[in-house]
């Protein structure tokens, strides 16, 4: 359970004003003393990701948000950091404490999470307290549903889970990367190159969930560094139902796949599985009418070390500014950044967000579509410089 990635997760959001019992809550959630809780108000300085499994709903991971409604410039960041958990969740816990009455701060989250489409479950906290607050005649009026809960003797928190459940997203995440495009007993390659840029050792998130997915669908999997795809092709009886590459191998690949075999990469399932293809593919028209100086934002959705011949740092910068015939001005986010304001940009280049849940890259896409800028992969824009955009995305596209 431990080893299911954050980003295919459930996420759960503890929200709610300063001290009002998040973190305790979270502890009897978890039934574990993991947040910092104390009695001061705003102790919690930053968001506190949990992992735990709800049965049926399988392993989600649980978010303890920094106070919204803080005061000076550590809580200007500490808002920040709480808007970032916004972007990220699928179901909302929003807490009131049974001391206090229900004000502008919950009326702006509820604000918030209407507009995000976001599911709210509502919890009356310290009901050992309970001094008449009207927390429970608030989540009545907006029609949340509502549990009570003593975070102490952990009573309510089995409720709280039902209504969870009751109340959780299913459509939170596809169920399949790969297994709706191939059937049992297909064969299917995957190519994985290993050079100075791969992580020692180990194979990277995409490979291993794509790896998974197939074998999930009764494929046979063959896995082959691009180096050896041929002599892995000739070994077949009959070619392969499908051969998955990283995108930067796909100059290569596309070479030594056969024209019938169908071609795709890792981060182009991506863009299907967690984000919106066809935003992604409609980005693409603006490259050709890129000029000089115009700016572009290249968004990482991790902290990975840049290698020499990173693909975010050196080759996409590379690729646009030959295509375009001039210098760029491009700049780069990483992980959980991303600007609130893209107005000035006229391209955005996300990687595959391999370590982002689906939620969030549909957030960043919104926010691209405000701002009426458009957005592409690493995958999409890889092929279309390559010239084989068609032939990787086809296999995809139903
Ligand atoms: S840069 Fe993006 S695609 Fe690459 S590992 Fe990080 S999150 Fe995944």
């Amino acid at each position: 359970m431990l080893d299911t990635p954050r980003s295919v997760r459930l996420h759960i959001a503890i929200f709610g004003r300063r001290n009002a019992g998040k973190s305790s809550l979270i502890n009897a959630i978890t039934n574990q003393e993991l947040a910092v809780v104390s009695s001061i108000p705003g102790t919690t300085t930053d968001p506190v990701f949990k992992s735990m499994e709800i049965s049926p709903i399988g392993p989600v991971t649980l978010i303890d948000t920094a106070g919204i409604d803080d005061e000076g410039e550590l809580g200007e960041l500490r808002v920040k950091k709480t808007r970032q958990v916004l972007a990220k969740t699928d179901l909302m816990v929003l807490t009131i404490s049974s001391e206090s009455t229900p004000d502008e701060f919950d009326e702006n989250i509820l604000e918030e999470a209407k507009k995000r489409c976001i599911p709210i479950v509502g919890v009356i906290s310290k009901v050992d307290i309970d001094s008449g607050s009207n927390a429970a005649l608030w989540f009545e009026k907006n029609k949340l549903p509502y549990c009570r809960v003593d975070s102490l003797t952990r009573q309510g928190v089995d409720e709280l889970k039902l209504t969870i459940v009751k109340n959780a997203p299913v459509d939170y995440l596809p169920s399949t990367i790969v297994g709706d495009l191939i059937t049992q007993n297909d064969v299917i390659i995957l190519v994985t190159p290993v050079d100075a840029g791969a992580p020692k050792s180990r194979l990277i998130l995409p490979q291993v969930q794509v790896l998974r997915d197939a074998l999930d669908a009764g494929a046979n999997v063959m896995v082959t560094r691009e180096h050896e795809l041929d002599n892995a092709l000739k070994s077949l009886k009959n070619p392969p139902r499908m051969v998955v590459t990283d995108s930067q191998a796909f100059d290569f690949v596309s070479k030594v796949v056969p024209e019938d075999v169908p071609l795709t990469s890792f981060s182009i399932l991506y863009a299907r599985y967690k984000g919106n293809l066809r935003e992604f593919l409609n980005g693409i028209k603006v490259i050709d009418t890129l000029k000089e100086g115009d700016k572009v934002l290249i968004a990482e959705a991790c902290t990975h070390y840049p290698s020499h011949e990173d693909i975010g740092r050196i080759k996409i910068p590379r690729w646009l500014e030959k295509r375009v015939g001039g210098k760029l001005d491009i700049s780069w986010v990483v992980g959980g950044d991303f600007p609130e304001n893209l107005k000035d940009y006229k391209l955005v280049v996300h990687c595959g967000a391999c370590m982002i849940n689906r939620a969030e890259v549909l957030n960043r896409l919104e926010k691209c579509k405000e701002a009426e800028v458009p957005v592409v992969n690493y995958g999409i824009l890889i092929g279309f410089m390559t010239g084989i955009l068609d032939r990787v995305v086809s296999p995809v596209v139903r």
